[in-house]
């Protein structure tokens, strides 16, 4: 079983019995994570539009993949709250490729999974990408993935400083790994 598995799967497992009944309730997270979802969609929308996603999936059809193993440790900690956070509000559930090693952690059949994408694959445009949007359609992504950076920061850093970094987190996180 690979190492990014049990990391992050401790990491659910602490979200569910630990975070959640708190996270839920706070005040701030309640107030952000709406428009998070809604920035994400207006992020995937630009992404469709310019046909970002189709010159993709070309690669896919030709066996090319550019989300191979290891990629999965893009995602920090609070990426991963917040996708489980997300995932709450839409009753899905987080996916784990556990049958194919040689592929991110969160590769499915159909591409990435996750419903916030790690900074570094969100700003990931390779050179045949870059050249097939050019200069205009590529100003017109990043100009609607804006709300979605600012805002998973926001959440991220709040979730950092109130939560994740906090000593009592560690503490419990290490008291209860075997959760
Ligand atoms: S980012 Fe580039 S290499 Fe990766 S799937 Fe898209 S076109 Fe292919
Ligand atoms: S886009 Fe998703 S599936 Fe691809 S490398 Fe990043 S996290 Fe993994």
């Amino acid at each position: 079983m690979r190492e990014s598995f049990l990391y992050f799967s401790f990491f659910k497992k602490i979200f569910e019995h630990r975070l959640k009944p708190k996270l839920q309730e706070d005040p701030f997270i309640k107030f952000y994570l709406p428009s998070l979802e809604e920035a994400i969609k207006k992020s995937r929308k630009a992404f469709i539009e310019s046909r970002s996603f189709a010159f993709c999936e070309g690669c896919a059809k030709r066996g090319i993949k550019c989300c191979g193993e290891s990629l999965e440790w893009k995602l920090s900690l609070a990426e991963l709250i917040l996708n489980l956070l997300l995932a709450e509000r839409r009753g899905e559930v987080l996916y784990f490729n556990t049958e194919r090693p040689e592929d991110c952690l969160f590769l499915g059949e159909k591409g990435c999974t996750l419903i916030l994408v790690p900074l570094f694959c969100r700003n990931f445009f390779c050179e045949d990408l870059s050249k097939f949007l050019g200069k205009e359609r590529l100003k017109k992504i990043q100009e609607a993935m804006e709300d979605e950076a600012v805002l998973s920061f926001k959440l991220g850093d709040y979730l950092n400083r109130n939560y994740l970094f906090k000593k009592e987190f560690l503490r419990d996180s290490l008291q209860n790994s075997t959760v």
